[in-house]
């Protein structure tokens, strides 16, 4: 039986904690979400019919600050997804420095089958559902997996109406248009790529040399993470999404992909390249390999397959816990999500503090401010791991939960 995500938090817990001096009952609070709401939204389909659609948002731990998380739209979001994935906020922000726990919201439905009116009264719903669960100084959502920024002007406009007046803080990943910030829809692929992989090269000794990377996903994340590639100097000589793959050791350009996968919305069938499935990219004799889509595709049945020296999760949870012992034993480097993948969540928070105070930052101070968090956590996480002799995750975690903890124990355990 492959471990959900949850059991997969749970096992990443437990393997830092003999590095921690911390009390068994605060792994106990870290091991479970706060709160947690599901809904059932009744939703008038454009030919009358009503559809049932469940949707949860996850409240994990907020001993650092607000709860603060996307929201994901996804046909096989489940419960326990969403309570992991916000648990990988609670570590992640942690990871970062920033003043957040940790939360995570899903609605269980199929968006690219959804008209734009069905969307529309779907978000406002969730909205809705949500807004006595959420707040600036309480749970600040934001995008996830198939949510953009409009989904985030429904969500907000929804909210600012049940509570009859603005709040720009309210969520984050906004048009900028309507107070999000410049620079938030590439965060998350500008971080992980120009900044974490820049500094992992480096730190590799493989700087500078002619690298070639394999990419798994090619939505927002993805797609940026191939632009990011080609600015780094890697060629992005594989890349695959749900519907096909391709494979070119030529490379391929970021604009020409691009455009075909704006008119066919998919990769697949891509010209002047040979096509491969998922499974292959995941072989490729690449240097850097990097998941961008969902959790599980990295697992013991095929890590043992990848040729990469640098796994970059771009992705939240791509590798379980036995797929990572197979990659750690085999020598490749997995840099893990809850750094990796931290640059949307960091201008999140950017966005956060404009919306707050009204002053509004020019892209080049928001890419710098993002290079600073990204690379100084980077190089906290590489020396404990160095200094300890464990690996990235393990050093991540040990940095958030003890930070986390560090809280927890000023709060005390009240009522
Ligand atoms: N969904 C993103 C993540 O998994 C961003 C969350 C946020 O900006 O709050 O990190």
């Amino acid at each position: 039986m492959p471990k959900s995500p949850y059991e997969a938090f749970l096992e990443q817990v437990d393997e830092a904690v003999p590095y921690l001096k911390v009390e068994p009952e605060y792994v106990d609070m870290i091991k479970e979400p706060k709160e947690v709401l599901e809904l059932t939204i009744p939703l008038r389909m454009d030919d009358g019919s009503v559809q049932m659609i469940k949707a949860w948002r996850s409240h994990h731990n907020n001993a650092l600050g607000p709860y603060k998380g996307g929201v994901r739209y996804h046909p096989d979001v489940t419960r326990d997804e969403v309570v992991a994935l916000s648990a990988w906020m609670t570590i992640k922000c942690a990871v970062i420095g920033l003043p957040y726990g940790g939360a995570k919201g899903g609605v269980r439905c199929t968006p690219s089958a959804l008209s734009r009116g069905e969307l529309e009264r779907l978000s406002r719903a969730y909205a809705l559902g949500i807004s006595r669960f959420m707040g600036t100084d309480y749970d600040i959502p934001a995008p996830d997996v198939n949510t953009n920024p409009q989904v985030m002007a429904w969500f907000t406009d929804t909210y600012e109406k049940v509570i009859g007046r603005g709040e720009p803080s309210a969520y984050t990943g906004k048009p900028v248009e309507m107070g999000g910030s410049l620079g938030r829809s590439t965060a998350t692929s500008r971080g992980g790529v120009l900044y974490i992989l820049r500094e992992t090269l480096k730190e590799m000794g493989l700087w500078g040399k002619d690298l070639t990377c394999a990419l798994q996903g090619y939505g927002n994340v993805g797609s940026f993470a191939h632009m990011f590639c080609s600015e780094l100097g890697l060629k992005v000589v594989g890349i695959a999404d749900v519907e096909g793959g391709i494979y070119n050791p030529k490379g391929f350009d970021y604009a020409s992909v691009k455009e075909h996968v704006m008119k066919r919305g998919t990769v697949a069938g891509f010209p002047d390249a040979e096509p491969i499935s998922n499974e292959d990219l995941f072989a490729l004799d690449v240097d850097v390999l990097i998941p961008a889509a969902l959790e599980g595709v990295i697992t013991e049945a095929n890590a043992g397959k990848i040729k990469a020296k640098v796994v970059l999760e771009l992705a939240n949870g791509p590798t379980t816990p036995e797929g990572e012992a197979v990659l750690t034993d085999k020598g490749i480097l997995v840099v893990p999500d809850v750094l990796a993948n931290a640059g949307g969540v960091v201008v999140s928070c950017f966005e956060w503090i404009q919306g707050r105070t009204g002053d509004y930052w020019t892209e080049e101070q928001v890419n710098k401010k993002l290079d600073e968090r990204m690379t100084q956590a980077f190089h906290e996480i590489w020396r404990l791991k160095k200094e300890t002799d464990i690996t990235m995750r393990q050093a991540a975690y040990v940095r958030a939960i003890g930070r986390v903890v560090a809280a927890m124990r000023f709060r005390g355990i009240w009522p």
